[in-house]
């Protein structure tokens, strides 16, 4: 697991394999732009196939579509977003740099949240065994004085937000001191609204131009299509519509890699259901969500349920799945429960009937909608820096791995010839050329084997087969595993069955139904 700080050694990690580039590096980069190389695209595509079965193969009533990116501009004004899809921003004066209001106070909060927790583990530490925190956290004035203070500014924070009070905003991130860290002055300017679509112009000028937007969310190409799927696939409430593709916003501060990007990709399933069962669906997608992060085996306390302050205009409840990043816990998911507000918004302004007659009930209503909408790259981030590892060996030697699930490592396995001669790389050749139907295998000849299972490992390719001497004699390779280095000698015929057993991404599935 990476460490506090480790996201400059992630990023160029990142870069120096072949996982995430700047977009148009050699012209500097655009900000907050990045391109997937040759492995990141591997990692990516598995990472969507997993999300991808876990809801289509797993569920009968799920379906998939693939709605364009660009939408009839009406979309957006029934959506709520050409109205509403803002960011409060505030300058500081002296830096010139911008930021988000919401985010200062955000990370002050959880700034008294480290605090408090540095003192609870600091406890437990000396009274170690007798330690009771419940007692710690009532009794010390130290923890006392933090979680007063936080929770007086959560409570104007909260307020100030559901009532757009950006007045209230302002003085709270000056009655905080919140400084600029790059000027380090409480020189702020007023809080601005800032929308976050990006808009262009379609058609030629001889016919008249009309704006549209590049979609800030994938959900509402769902939306639009209930009808058209509902009926085409005689599905029967429940039902969900799963989409991946992607979006984009022009957002205000866009730091750390690929966390905040202007052109993301979103995984997102509408789950519609009968009015009145919203919260039940809310709990079970609440929790499916978060076992498919759990079944991928970084350890539990990376993850936790973050309940939203300000709710959506849409939303009547939401929580997020915030994942321990290298700067922290930071949302990776948002499961909402948006009531019908997207499909009532649509029937308005489109004037057409959008309702589902449900023949059990034998009445026709607007569906509620559970949403789970996941952000790819952010997924992808928090495989990587879960993942992302260095490791002293025996001896001294050290190596950086990637502990990436085996299920969606970008290569499955490399083959590896001992040495460059003696009919050993032909006999290599013959093996990948056998087992390249079923996984992405890697042929690598040059340098030493220990070389070799270092560059392997700072891909994450989870297992090595390695040829010798012996494998001309009996037909046996050794198989060598990522993350314990353990080498096991098997039969070449044995082979495929043994990679399969263990990279298969039914491996992580079948955890989501147990
Ligand atoms: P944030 O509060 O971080 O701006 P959000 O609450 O606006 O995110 P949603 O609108 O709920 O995000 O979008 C769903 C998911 O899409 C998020 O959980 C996140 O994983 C992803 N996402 C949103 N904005 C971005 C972005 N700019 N870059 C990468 N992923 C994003």
């Amino acid at each position: 697991m990476a460490q506090k700080n480790d996201l400059k050694k992630i990023v160029s990690h990142c870069k120096e394999y072949g996982f995430v580039f700047p977009s148009s590096e050699i012209y500097d980069g655009l900000s907050a732009v990045y391109d997937y190389g040759q492995m990141g695209i591997e990692l990516k595509n598995n990472i969507k196939k997993y999300w991808w079965d876990s809801m289509t193969l797993l569920h009968e009533n799920i379906v998939g579509v693939d709605a364009a990116i660009f939408m009839h501009p009406t979309v957006w004004k029934a959506s709520g977003h050409v109205d509403a899809f803002n960011d409060p921003l505030i300058d500081n004066k002296d830096s010139k740099k911008r930021y988000r209001a919401d985010t200062l106070i955000e990370d002050f909060l959880a700034k008294l949240d480290e605090k408090i927790d540095k003192e609870i583990k600091k406890a437990s530490k000396r009274f170690g065994d007798k330690f009771d925190e419940k007692k710690f956290r009532e009794t010390n004035p130290r923890v006392i004085e933090y979680q007063k203070q936080r929770d007086e500014v959560h409570e104007r924070y909260k307020k100030a937000m559901n009532e757009n009070d950006f007045t209230e905003l302002r003085q709270i991130i000056i009655d905080c001191n919140i400084v600029c860290p790059v000027s380090g002055t409480c020189n702020w300017t007023e809080i601005r609204q800032f929308n976050l679509m990006f808009a262009t112009e379609m058609g030629s000028t001889s016919e008249g131009t009309m704006k549209v937007y590049l979609r800030p969310e994938t959900a509402q190409g769902i939306f639009v299509n209930f009808l058209n799927v509902q009926k085409s696939g005689r599905m029967k409430i429940p039902f969900g519509i799963a989409q991946i593709g992607k979006a984009f916003r022009n957002e205000i501060v866009a730091r750390q890699f690929i966390f905040r990007m202007r052109e993301f990709e979103q995984m997102e399933m509408q789950f519609f259901v009968t009015p009145g069962d919203e919260m039940k669906w809310f709990d079970y997608w609440k929790n499916l969500r978060m076992k498919w992060h759990l079944a991928l085996g970084f350890s539990k306390e990376n993850y936790r349920f973050h309940d939203h302050d300000k709710l959506a205009h849409y939303a009547n409840a939401a929580t997020d799945i915030e994942f321990n990043m290298p700067f922290g816990f930071k949302e990776v998911e948002g499961i909402h429960s948006r009531t019908d507000f997207d499909l009532r918004q649509h029937e308005k302004y489109s004037g057409k009937k959008i309702q589902y007659f449900d023949p059990e009930l034998n009445q026709s209503y607007t569906p509620y909608v559970i949403e789970t909408s996941i952000g790819l790259d952010r997924m992808f981030l928090s495989v990587i820096s879960a993942a992302y590892c260095e490791e002293t060996l025996e001896g001294g030697e050290t190596r950086t791995v990637l502990k990436i699930p085996a299920e969606l490592a970008p290569v499955k396995l490399a083959v590896l010839p001992l040495v460059r001669k003696d009919g050993l790389p032909e006999k290599a050749r013959e093996i990948i050329k056998m087992l390249k139907f079923s996984f992405t295998c890697q042929y690598d000849e040059k340098d030493s084997i220990g070389r070799r299972y270092r560059r392997q490992d700072a891909i994450g390719t989870p297992y090595c087969v390695t040829v010798d001497h012996q494998t001309l004699e009996d037909n046996t390779v050794t198989i060598r595993e990522r993350d314990t280095m353990q080498q096991e000698r098997v039969l070449i015929s044995d082979v495929e069955n043994e990679i399969s057993k263990k990279t298969d991404m039914k491996n992580l599935l079948k955890t989501l139904i147990e």
